[in-house]
């Protein structure tokens, strides 16, 4: 595995690839591999000639009292896990290399961001489409996966990649959990023993709210209410929100019908879980 932090190596070693025709499958990341990470990258393994896997925590999408200072890193762990996984080329660029100086010109989101995380973490989806840009040039990758644990993360995704004419298939990839069904993700560290506990309850709702659907409750009110009782009668954790829309447009729901999201946000003491799913509302 080839280990790239200058910027203009790794557009070098790209345009090498891809002048002996080899299509590159690119997994965005933050590090602090986990499952979740792992899974997106098998599959792009199995679907490209070469895998890039890019670790960046990207301080333009963090807001002034989020997490970038305390948000986990651990490189060594994460190249061990990153070749064991088959990654060929892990990019792995310093804050300086990827912003030497205030920039110029950065992406704004208009639509999608209004909902959910985007509504509390006010330009968090500019700071996560500019570093694309960026990332989207500096890969060239024909694919890019994402998961769906960011579901509003995919949505913008998205719309960068159509309204910006990027030739990159986006490949949206399941919500990879524990065995209890938490939902993986690199702030689970941060919990407490007696919040880790709890935490599987998130999941619980979601799926209580699927199942009081599938028996042919349609009101989307009914259904968040639901929601909160449970998490707040069985977790310490603070709603951030609970909310359903339409998906992948994120519009509006009055009646459940059509391809939903429910999801929640949860506030722990040193660490914010989020979490949903999506699935067909039968007429
Ligand atoms: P992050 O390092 O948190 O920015 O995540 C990098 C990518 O991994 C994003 O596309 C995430 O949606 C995805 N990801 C993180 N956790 C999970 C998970 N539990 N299941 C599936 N994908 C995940």
């Amino acid at each position: 595995m080839k280990v790239i932090t200058s910027i203009k190596e790794m557009q070098q070693y790209i345009h090498s690839l891809k002048q002996d025709g080899k299509t590159v499958g690119f997994v965005p990341t933050m590090g602090f591999l986990h499952e979740g990470h792992l899974t997106l990258m098998k599959k792009a393994r199995s679907e490209n000639d070469v895998l890039a896997v890019s670790i960046f925590v990207n301080p333009i999408q963090f807001g002034p009292n989020e997490d970038f200072d305390s948000y986990p890193r651990d490189l060594e762990r994460d190249s061990k896990l990153a070749e064991e996984t088959g990654v060929d080329v892990l990019f792995h660029p310093s804050t300086e290399e990827m912003y030497p100086a205030k920039m110029s010109l950065t992406a704004v989101v208009h639509s999608r961001i209004n909902v959910l995380c985007g509504r509390q973490r006010n330009g968090h989806f500019d700071g996560v489409a500019t570093v694309l840009v960026k990332l989207f040039n500096i890969v060239q990758p024909d694919s890019a996966y994402f998961g769906l644990k960011d579901a509003q993360q995919v949505a913008v995704v998205d719309g960068l990649i159509t309204d910006f004419n990027f030739p990159i298939t986006l490949v949206p990839v399941e919500i990879v959990r524990e065995e209890d069904g938490l939902a993986k993700s690199s702030r689970n560290v941060n919990l407490t023993l007696q919040e880790r506990e709890e935490a599987p309850r998130l999941y619980e709702s979601l799926q209580m709210a699927k199942r009081e659907i599938d028996k042919g409750q349609r009101n989307p009110k009914v259904i968040e209410d639901l929601i909160i009782k449970h998490i707040t009668t069985h977790t310490s954790g603070v709603i951030d929100y609970v909310e359903l829309y339409r998906y992948p447009e994120l519009d509006e729901l009055s009646q459940l019908n059509g391809k939903i999201i429910i999801a929640i946000a949860v506030k722990f003491t040193k660490a914010r879980l989020i979490d949903n799913i999506t699935f067909d509302v039968k007429e």
